[in-house]
């Protein structure tokens, strides 16, 4: 079932996502939620090998991967990589920066977003009109 996906987990942030069509495909997708909870989000001190071996046979741990990178998935294992491991993933690819690059203003001014894909200025003038034509 898609709801026992791991980014089902309320705690997850890719939560809020709709699972895309890969998911069907999950190796993990018949699990129910508590058992995606304890092989993808294991308790403290516990070993995420099963949840680990389980993607190692995954068809989409591409995909699963690259959603929690999109994500900033702060916690889990998506297509076998750990939290830990994808900080330092986003860390080797950012030139030893810790955090991902900044999202720009999609009107391409350079500025860096604030808010739907706009920066705060573009974000305002968007807003302006929005009520000027209301
Ligand atoms: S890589 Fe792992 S967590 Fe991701 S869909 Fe496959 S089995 Fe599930
Ligand atoms: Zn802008």
């Amino acid at each position: 079932m898609l709801a026992s996906l791991p980014w089902a987990k309320p705690s997850a942030v890719l939560s809020a996502l709709m699972p895309p069509e890969w998911t069907e495909d999950a190796a993990c997708k018949d699990l129910t939620p508590q058992k995606a909870d304890q092989l993808f989000f294991p308790a403290r001190g516990h070993s995420s090998d099963a949840g680990r071996a389980l993607c190692s046979s995954c068809p989409v741990a591409q995909e699963c991967l690259n959603m929690a990178l999109e994500a900033d998935a702060e916690f889990g294992i998506f297509g076998g990589v750990s939290a830990r491991q994808r900080q330092a993933l986003v860390k080797e690819q950012n030139g030893g920066a810790s955090k991902r690059k900044p999202t720009l203003c999609s009107m391409g001014c350079g500025g860096r977003a604030v808010a739907r894909e706009l920066c705060q200025r573009h974000y305002d003038q968007e807003r302006y009109r929005a009520t000027a034509s209301a």
